[in-house]
């Protein structure tokens, strides 16, 4: 069995002050013991989550890496330095960064390599538009961001994909359990052609986009929804009631 996972990406918001706050209430909740939870800050406030988080199902994750280990690259963070500060995750992918920042599949996929082969473990994020699930080729699109991945990385152990299609994120408007769980079989179903059908039946597969306290019980019974990736949410106390929607 897959074990349940909650990712808290905080995207660009909050101060040292929230951060602590929002660690202070994950601290002092009754968090089940078999659900993986991650703790995704702004870079400035890495080293603060983990020397505040006490929980022992909670780690911290950094939102983006750079897929070099040091060096001339203004801005950017690598993996190591991710790890120095007590970090164990990333994400990769997420829909701001292809959107906003123009990230490529390519190199999504070559953060992504890099941050498994320093070691860090990955939340790689992938999904369609508005436009792209109006044309019908929502699995296309999150066939082919795959694909740029499972080219160049074949140990999929330290990954978990976050199917999160962009029209529902911060919209309010999730995506139903029925229509997630479809794209998450078909996910699957993909990933088992391109890295074997084992390990894709070990992968997680988290539904991010709107997800809250309110609606992540509705996701209980989808077989392929493994967990969730939470932006605003993860910001408020309802992030704990996320975490312990499976019980
Ligand atoms: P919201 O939960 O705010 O819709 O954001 C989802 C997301 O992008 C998590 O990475």
């Amino acid at each position: 069995a897959r074990t349940f996972f909650v990712g808290g990406n905080f995207k660009m918001n909050g101060s040292v002050e929230s951060v602590k706050q929002i660690i202070d209430n994950l601290n002092k909740a009754d968090l089940p013991s078999n659900v993986e939870v991650v703790i995704a800050p702004p870079a400035p406030y890495l080293g603060l989550a983990v020397a505040t988080s006490k929980q022992k199902t909670v780690s911290v994750g950094a939102q983006n890496v750079f897929d070099k280990a040091s060096g001339a690259y203004t801005g950017e963070i690598s993996p190591d330095q991710v790890k120095d500060l007590g970090g164990k995750w990333t994400l990769t992918g997420h829909s701001e960064r292809r959107t906003i920042i123009k990230e490529s599949d390519e190199f999504i996929a070559s953060k992504t390599k890099f941050a498994l082969d320093q070691g860090l473990s990955v939340i790689l994020c992938i999904g369609e538009t508005l436009e792209e699930r109006k044309a019908d080729v929502t699995l296309d699109v999150c066939a082919r961001q795959l694909d740029a991945v499972s080219k160049i990385v074949s140990d999929w152990t330290n990954i978990v994909v976050a199917y999160e299609p962009v029209w529902a994120i911060g919209t309010g408007l999730a995506a139903t359990p029925d229509d997630a769980q479809e794209t998450h079989k078909g996910i699957r179903a993909h990933l088992a052609k391109s890295i074997g059908q084992d390990q894709a039946e070990k992968v997680r597969i988290l539904y991010g986009g709107s997800a809250n306290g309110k609606n992540a019980p509705d996701f209980k019974d989808k077989a392929d929804v493994d967990g969730f990736l939470v932006g605003g949410a993860s910001l408020k106390p309802e992030f704990i009631d996320i975490i312990k929607s499976r019980l």
